[in-house]
């Protein structure tokens, strides 16, 4: 059949190219002007589909990786339903280590995406043989013809935004950009777009998101891993209980720490004010901005990027259920929501 503009090969040819967005109603009293690049428009729903795809074709590239092997990585659910989409397609085998905290609605979608799937517990310390990063190591030692794609450790993870999230971006606005806004995780997504653009202007100022209970804010500080900072918390796939290498804390201006509690209601927010349906740390990327904001940390010309990594749908049973915002304590009655859903008999 002869190239239409939007037939595709496969699913993979869909990943990245996602829409910048701008935000109106919720940074409608802040000085500057707001986007979105929503990662929930790639076809695996997040921005993790890069990095995947990425990182396999390098390992393919470099003979590592062969038809019928076995792909094993620790993830907290994103990067895993990625890898799993692209071992699908490309026909590996799947195996992904998924802290217990992950939620019930990511683990069951890894399973769906034909993964073989072990639940690890989450709050272990990350050298703690039961952890996900040791039982990834473990099989990867066990199973022969296997490749262990480690993102917190993977310059690859880095590379991946920078060859195209960081681009995008620039692109999308024009060079405009003064500020870019965006959790930490493994830290590639903002390392890699951050590499990105500092090098086509060194003054765009880049602002990362930590969660409290997680060590990146106070190492970027300091320089020192302070493990006093490590206590549990909810939200998935933002802060660490170690030092990445995939993040590059120099390219990194500041950490702002963000609330479970407000990083969920603000989820919601986005929601319900700008009909983006999205997950936990974009509510947290959203949050940030605002305590930035409040800080007088933007001007009226400010051109403002925040990244808003997933989708919404994967937190059905967490942020968007009534019933476990009222167990985590987070509705009173200023922010009690009245159910909107009425059964007819
Ligand atoms: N948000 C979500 C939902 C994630 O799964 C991740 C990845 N752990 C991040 C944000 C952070 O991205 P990165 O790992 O590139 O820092």
């Amino acid at each position: 059949m002869e190239k239409n503009k939007n037939v595709f090969d496969n699913v993979l040819q869909l990943i990245g190219s996602t829409p910048l967005i701008k935000l109106n109603k919720m940074t409608a009293n802040f000085d500057g002007e707001y986007y979105a690049k929503v990662e929930a428009f790639n076809p695996g729903h997040s921005s993790k589909d890069r990095i995947a795809l990425h990182i396999i074709e390098e390992a393919e590239r470099q003979g590592i990786l062969n038809p019928g092997d076995t792909i094993i990585e620790t993830t907290s659910g994103n990067t895993g339903f990625s890898i799993a989409m692209v071992s699908i397609i490309k026909g590996y085998e799947c195996i992904l280590a998924v802290s217990s905290k992950s939620s019930a609605d990511k683990i069951d979608m890894l399973k769906s995406m034909g993964a073989k799937v072990y639940v690890c517990p989450a709050h272990v310390k990350a050298d703690d043989p039961r952890s996900y990063y040791q039982v990834a190591k473990r099989l990867h030692e066990e199973i022969k013809g296997s490749i262990y794609i480690n993102q917190y450790f993977n310059q690859l993870n880095i590379d991946a935004h920078y060859n195209t999230t960081g681009p995008e971006i620039w692109d999308q606005t024009n060079g405009e950009i003064t500020h870019l806004v965006a959790c930490s995780g493994t830290g590639g997504t903002i390392s890699g777009i951050s590499k990105y653009l500092k090098e086509q202007n060194p003054n765009i100022k880049v602002i990362g998101v930590d969660a409290y209970g997680s060590v990146l804010k106070k190492y970027h500080e300091t320089r020192e891993f302070d493990d006093k900072e490590i206590y549990p918390y909810r939200i998935e796939g933002l802060g660490k209980n170690l030092i990445p290498t995939a993040t590059d804390f120099d390219l990194i201006d500041k950490f702002v720490k963000v609330t479970d509690e407000q990083s969920a209601h603000t989820a919601r927010e986005v929601s319900n004010t700008e009909g983006l349906f999205v997950g936990y740390t974009s509510g947290a990327a959203m949050q940030a901005l605002k305590q930035l904001e409040a800080e007088g940390e933007f001007s009226p010309s400010d051109k403002v990027v925040v990244i808003f990594p997933d989708h919404g749908s994967r937190y059905m049973s967490k942020v968007y259920s009534d019933k476990w915002m009222e167990d985590q304590g987070f509705f009173d009655s200023k922010t009690a929501t009245v159910s909107t859903i009425e059964y007819i008999k």
